[in-house]
């Protein structure tokens, strides 16, 4: 294992089983992942379902973290969180789930793996991915989209709005 500290973003939604308390608990457990330290957390985002199922509202948010553990080791911890918030692993796609955390960008690197795909695919077109993250990583470049800032431009148009 390497002692050199990578940057990573990690997109937190919910809309099951009291979601802003699971948002809560869930930056709680992000920042005791082993040799990680959980530096930046954006406000919460409430937002409509994405996909054309009809379920409740989501909560959003990201966390800005800084790791040793190589990107696929830190996608074990964050399902490992996904599992202790009662996520069950059968849920649809794009359906309702108590806990979703996703890796959204690891330091520079470009993962295309059957089970991780880094630069999350979905951040160019979401909202309510790319507020909170540009709350706490404006400046930060995605490799092949560019700087957090400049992607806002191409969010999509469903609703989302800070909780206060
Ligand atoms: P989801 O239903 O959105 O939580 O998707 C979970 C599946 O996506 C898991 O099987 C992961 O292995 C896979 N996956 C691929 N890339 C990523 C990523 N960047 N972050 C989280 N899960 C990912």
């Amino acid at each position: 294992m390497t002692e050199h500290w990578y940057p990573a973003y990690i997109g937190l939604g919910s809309n099951l089983n009291n979601p802003i308390l699971q948002l809560e608990t869930a930056f709680v457990l992000l920042s005791e992942i082993p040799l990680t330290r959980l530096v930046r957390q954006s406000s919460l985002y409430r937002s409509e379902p994405f996909g054309g199922i009809e379920q409740p509202d989501f909560v959003n948010a990201v966390a800005a973290l800084i790791t040793q553990l190589p990107a696929a080791e830190l996608l074990l911890e964050l399902q490992s969180i996904e599992n202790k918030c009662g996520r069950k692993r059968t849920d649809i796609k794009w359906g309702p789930r108590s806990l979703d955390l996703d890796l959204l960008v690891y330091s520079d690197h470009e993962i295309n793996e059957t089970n991780l795909i880094v630069p999350h695919p979905g951040i160019g077109e979401r909202n309510f991915v790319l507020l909170p993250l540009g709350e706490v990583a404006l400046e930060v470049y995605v490799p092949n989209l560019g700087r957090v800032a400049r992607i806002n431009a191409h969010a999509s148009d469903l609703a989302v709005s800070r909780i206060e």
